[in-house]
């Protein structure tokens, strides 16, 4: 790291309100690496992107600072997280997707909600320590508002509803909207409040419909887990397997009849006019082609999970053809309970290996697809590609800086190559969301972090091994 990192952290602005940060590489991302470039900040906003010597240029009276040997791109968009889960990191390590969820029902039902407290600010704090600016959070307890408020990130934060017993339905869509509105009172200027009806094993068809006919009347987004397993895809199509038993009577659900329904997951709720451009799809794993086109017809976004959906043994989601499709994708890392870690350059690495690997073609995706899909296409599946995912004038000053220097970096013949091949999240050293520094020279500056690893140690001991 140099030494001119160090005047980062003190957000100098100049005389003329600009802040100017400066660097070896800058990636729009829209427009090609500028080599030897700059970036112009007013507020919260970017006023402009260029060649350094042009932009120092235009704003004579700027603060500058210079990251010299590093790459400064936009902020990492992170589709689907679940922050609030980040104690649970291998803790279940092994187990296929079926046994996974109804052993992680078990340990989540061991902490209170301090420990989820707790949980949720040592994710948050990753995400600002590895160069994620925006998450696109599926909340159980709640907790991950604060954790996200207090770390200054920006979030779409989906509030999650459960229900499989249509006469209670009524009781838990009044609960929601409560809890809505009380969410719209809490959240910060960053953040948005959404929807997330959690899978279609947890959520029956006609809870689905109510809750798409409630986003759309407030004028909420909502996602949901969909064609994530085999298991799934069984117990839609023929309402058998794990999820229509042992996962039912785990949650009590035994008591309820459950019909085949003969089809796919994606044909199933197709039926339920939830599609829609204002509609995120967490996984889509298991899908064919009738259902990449019928997602392709109504706009729906996806959020592909790669590390998380090998890990728990779900499969490969069909991306290249997602892609090819014409559909918003962006990457998400999902819960630390099956991911681990909230590392966006292992999620674009895993990405590039498994999509070439399975097609047995090198041509398959591309760095600069890679980081792409990490930034703006994670802006445009969460419907925010207006405002971030790029380094545009105009646009949020949601930013980060990765530094060079080390060995795993040299040499550099293309700083996408060098993101997507050779980074990791330990190399991300400044973190800015809407001109706000939270993370310079590795220091996070929101979050005390020592502190919530020591108290991260603690809820631990309350959980299996
Ligand atoms: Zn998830």
């Amino acid at each position: 790291m140099t030494d001119n990192n160090e005047s980062a952290e003190k957000a100098n602005i100049g005389g003329d309100g600009i802040r100017i940060i400066s660097a070896t590489w800058v990636l729009p991302v829209t427009s090609d690496p500028i080599h030897k470039g700059a970036v112009a900040i007013e507020g919260d906003v970017i006023r402009a992107v260029g060649p350094t010597q042009r932009i120092l240029d235009e704003f004579p009276a700027a603060e500058v600072t210079d990251f010299h040997h590093s790459i400064i791109l936009p902020g990492f968009v992170n589709c689907h997280s679940h922050l609030e889960y980040a104690v649970f990191r291998g803790l279940l390590d092994n187990e296929n997707f079926g046994p996974w969820m109804i052993d992680f029902l078990d340990q989540k039902s061991k902490l209170s909600r301090g420990d989820y407290e707790i949980s949720a600010m040592l994710g948050a704090s990753e995400c600002v320590s590895s160069g994620i600016t925006t998450v696109g959070e599926s909340m159980y307890s709640g907790t991950s508002l604060t954790a996200i408020g207090i770390a200054g990130i920006r979030a779409r934060a989906y509030q999650e509803a459960f229900g499989l017993d249509d006469n209670k339905m009524d009781d838990s869509l009044a609960q929601l909207k409560d809890l809505l509105e009380e969410l719209e009172e809490e959240k910060g200027d960053l953040v948005e409040i959404g929807i997330f009806p959690h899978a279609t094993y947890t959520v029956s068809a006609n809870y689905y419909r109510a809750i798409a006919e409630l986003a759309r009347e407030l004028g909420m987004k909502f996602a949901t887990h969909l064609a994530e397993s085999e298991e799934e895809s069984k117990y839609i199509r023929s309402g058998s397997g794990i999820l229509a038993l042992d996962f039912r009577e785990k949650v009590g659900w035994d008591y309820l009849n459950h019909e085949p329904f003969g089809v796919t997951p994606v044909k199933y709720l197709q039926q339920w006019q939830v599609y829609g451009p204002d509609f995120m799809a967490v996984h889509c794993v298991h899908v064919n082609d009738a259902d990449i086109d019928a997602l392709a017809r109504r706009d729906v976004s996806i959020a592909h999970c790669p590390k998380s959906n090998a890990k728990l043994g779900c499969g490969i989601a069909p991306l290249p053809a997602f892609l090819r499709a014409g559909i918003r994708v962006g990457f998400g890392t999902d819960s630390p309970a099956s991911s681990n870690i909230m590392d966006m350059f292992g999620e674009m690495r895993t990405a590039i290996f498994l999509h070439r690997g399975a097609a047995q073609d090198a041509g398959v995706l591309s760095a600069a697809e890679c980081v792409q899909l990490a930034t703006l296409g994670g802006a445009r599946a969460l419907g925010m590609a207006d405002r971030i995912g790029s380094l545009e004038p105009g646009k949020q000053a949601d930013l980060i800086a990765v530094d060079m220097e080390y060995s795993h970096f040299t040499p550099i013949h293309d700083p996408y190559s060098s993101l997507v091949y050779g980074a990791n999240q330990e190399d991300v050293f400044f973190t800015m969301v809407a001109g706000r520094p939270l993370y310079t020279r590795k220091v996070l500056l929101t979050v005390d972090d020592e502190e919530i690893a020591a108290k991260a140690r603690e809820v631990k001991e309350k959980l299996w091994r």
